[in-house]
């Protein structure tokens, strides 16, 4: 597209662009955006869908590791005041230092590179204080495995992880002819509403070896880190076959298993 003609995109930082207007303001739309809002972007790019958040948004704090973008960030947003460009990669940056420019109550919009997908949202997911909101631009299949509910074939640890920590949808297809340059894959954007769940991380190091051979049954699982005897017996007492697999059990069966077994 000829607005980006001077940009020289880097595959190793994720760099598809967005530029439909249409599209830019169903994303922020998506994330239900007011003025009383305060912001967390990951990913700026060359600003497109910073510039709808800052125009929606109270504050907009967003974060983008390639600084050879800061040229044309600084010139698009020169006359906004609410907009702060932080040139540093997201996986890095400190709690405190979130906290600091955000405050602690924020929503997170990102149009993501797919090779970090998970990486961001676990790291969001674990925060002291978690966005209320996440909306977030995924590979197709990756947005199908987020939202999968269990007894789902596309049902697996991160599923488990995510309905954990949020109620999840896939609220809009995005076709890849919308990126410059198109990607081979095409997304979606998914929705994640984050609630309180008081699950420690030693329940999550529990779900991990639950999932962790994908085509053992969960006694054989769990038998790896657990006695053998009282993982059929906690399976027994919450009436589940002793040849369940993982992908069968919802979060609230695996709690229920977690607090028998450990
Ligand atoms: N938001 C823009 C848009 O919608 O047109 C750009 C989206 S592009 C898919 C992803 C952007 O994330 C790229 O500009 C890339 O340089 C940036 N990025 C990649 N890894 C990052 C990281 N770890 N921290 C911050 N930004 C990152």
């Amino acid at each position: 597209m000829s607005e980006y003609r001077e940009i020289n995109f880097k595959k190793k930082f994720g760099q598809n662009f967005l530029s439909d207007k249409n599209l830019l303001s169903s994303i922020v739309r998506d994330a239900s955006i007011t003025k009383d809002d305060v912001v967390l972007e990951i990913g700026a790019g060359a600003g497109a869908l910073t510039e709808f958040l800052v125009s929606s948004a109270k504050k907009v704090v967003s974060f983008e590791v390639d600084n050879e973008l800061e040229k044309v960030l600084a010139a698009k947003f020169s006359d906004s005041d609410n907009i702060k460009i932080v040139y540093e990669d997201f996986l890095k940056v400190e709690e405190q230092e979130l906290y600091s420019l955000l405050g602690c109550d924020f929503k997170v919009v990102a149009n993501l590179p797919y090779y970090i997908t998970s990486p961001i949202i676990t790291k969001l997911c674990t925060l002291k204080h978690r966005p209320k909101v996440i909306v977030i631009m995924v590979q197709k299949e990756v947005g199908e495995r987020i939202t999968a509910r269990a007894g789902h074939s596309d049902y697996g640890y991160f599923s488990a992880f995510i309905s954990a920590n949020a109620e999840s949808k896939v609220v809009r297809n995005v076709n890849r002819k919308m990126f410059t340059p198109v990607p081979n894959v095409d997304s979606c954007i998914v929705r994640l509403d984050l609630k309180d769940n008081g699950y420690n991380q030693d329940f999550f190091e529990f779900l991990k070896q639950a999932f962790k051979m994908k085509r053992k049954t969960l006694v054989n699982n769990l038998s790896a880190s657990f006695d053998k005897t009282k993982v059929i017996t906690a399976l027994n007492s919450l009436k589940l076959d002793n040849s369940i697999r993982a992908e069968a059990i919802d979060i609230e069966q695996f709690y229920k298993l977690y607090e028998l077994i450990s």
